[in-house]
């Protein structure tokens, strides 16, 4: 019923819009606490998982308590899927659905009410998320309100770039916002076609689709005056971030989302703050000045599927000026990558440095100013490829003697650089600019 989907749309939007003013970060958690204790108790009486696992849940909830939960992963999430999930479905006939429906992309994949969602990874390796109708209302409530540039009466076309696992959404109408769905696998000069005729007022898209739009912006080729640019799903490099705000001259915001929570958005002053309203954050350090953590997640309002001590395998950098706008949700410098790209080198007293995907950033941007475009590739013998646009002789001098300096000073063994032509990104692949092959 199409009322009702609007009506729960809303109804989130409402609390999440004016509802929600808590001052300080102790009211905050006051908050997070009381809803926790109610969520916990509904997973337990309908999770099997979790009725075996969580005895005792106090009548007022805290972090001390929370902490000594145990902690899930992917894996472990979808070893447990059927006992997991509290609405019964088995993860057999979910991978059904959701491959036979990906195939055929022209509908979406559902069992009952529940859409049934694939994460990304090897085949072996791909993740099963389930969310209820209600569940989808309240997340786009949620999402409405926090990225909606003035109120949900204002007129906006959105322009909105996924990667598509259906035919459906072309185009969506709710109340006087138009949401126009882009498939990242088209070709990109039907996409500016298709930009030219909208002319949206809000822009979502990867980096590195909003960087081509952004290119035929600043060629000339393409005239959009939006009133917000929101990134999504890659990492926002800072080369990229310069190049689309100068393009633009606007702050670009980010969302931070995956198929495991809705986590962070930026707010009007371009600060990520944490989704502190809907999910609890654990920081799990993993440098030693604390600044870097990876977040373990705790979703107080995801039944069908509960997240309860999620471990995400990010990395997450803290901003520790406050944010001018007073938020206190948790303000993040930025999402920095993923654990598995964090660089490791041999030292020489037989020990192992990691290196942090933002100094292997530093060392291009910084060294090499004029580049335009990078990526940088660690090898499983620790061997480095460096990839730029332009590419010259001195600006190969410069990175090399950078990354030298680096690694003697932190008695690294100097791996070997290779040299080549930026490559362009596969359409349809993820942009990562600092990455690391293969398992060590
Ligand atoms: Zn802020």
């Amino acid at each position: 019923m199409l009322w009702l989907r609007i009506l729960s749309i809303l109804l989130a939007y409402v609390k999440t819009k004016y509802f929600l003013k808590y001052r300080t970060r102790d009211q905050l958690e006051k908050y997070q606490m009381k809803r926790l204790a109610k969520h916990l108790r509904y997973v337990c009486k309908y999770s099997t998982f979790y009725q075996e696992r969580l005895k005792n849940i106090p009548l007022t909830m805290t972090m001390d308590v929370l902490t000594t939960f145990p902690t899930i992963d992917k894996e472990i999430m979808m070893d447990h899927f059927d006992d997991l999930n509290t609405m019964g479905i088995g993860k057999e006939e979910a991978f059904h659905v959701a491959l036979e429906a990906e195939e055929s992309r022209d509908f979406e994949p559902m069992i009952n009410d529940v859409t049934i969602g694939l994460s990304s990874g090897t085949s072996g390796n791909r993740g099963l998320f389930i969310v209820s109708e209600k569940e989808r209302n309240a997340w786009a409530g949620t999402i409405l309100a926090k990225l909606l540039p003035q109120s949900i009466r204002s007129r906006e076309v959105i322009a909105f770039f996924l990667r598509a696992n259906s035919n459906l959404y072309q185009s969506v109408s709710e109340g006087r916002i138009q949401f126009h769905f882009f498939d990242l696998l088209e070709e990109i000069k039907t996409h500016i076609q298709r930009l030219k005729q909208l002319n949206p007022t809000i822009l979502v898209a990867p980096p590195s689709m909003m960087r081509m739009i952004a290119e035929y912006v600043d060629q000339g080729e393409l005239v959009l005056q939006p009133k917000k640019i929101i990134t999504v799903a890659e990492v926002l490099d800072p080369i990229d971030k310069n190049y689309i705000e100068k393009v633009f001259n606007q702050i670009i915001h980010q969302v931070y989302q995956c198929t495991e929570g809705f986590l962070a958005a930026t707010c009007k002053y371009g600060t990520l703050h944490l989704n502190e309203d809907i999910v609890v954050i654990e920081k799990e350090w993993i440098d030693e000045k604390k600044k870097r953590f990876s977040p373990i997640i705790t979703d107080f309002e995801r039944k069908a599927q509960p997240i309860i001590r999620y471990r995400l395998n990010d990395i997450l950098t803290i901003k520790e000026d406050p944010c001018l706008c007073g938020s206190p949700h948790q303000a993040i410098e930025q999402i920095e990558g993923r654990c598995d790209d964090i660089f490791y080198f041999n030292t020489n007293d037989g020990g192992s440095l990691p290196i942090f995907p933002d100094f292997v950033r530093r060392w291009i941007i910084t060294s090499a100013p004029e580049v335009r475009e990078y990526r940088v590739i660690q090898y499983q013998d620790s061997q480095l490829e460096i990839q730029m646009e332009p590419l010259t002789e001195h600006m190969k001098e410069q990175v090399e003697n950078r990354i030298q300096s680096f690694l003697k000073e932190k008695n690294s063994v100097i791996p070997t650089l290779r040299f080549s032509k930026y490559q362009p990104n596969e359409k349809g692949r993820k942009l990562k600019r600092v990455e690391r092959h293969g398992a060590f």
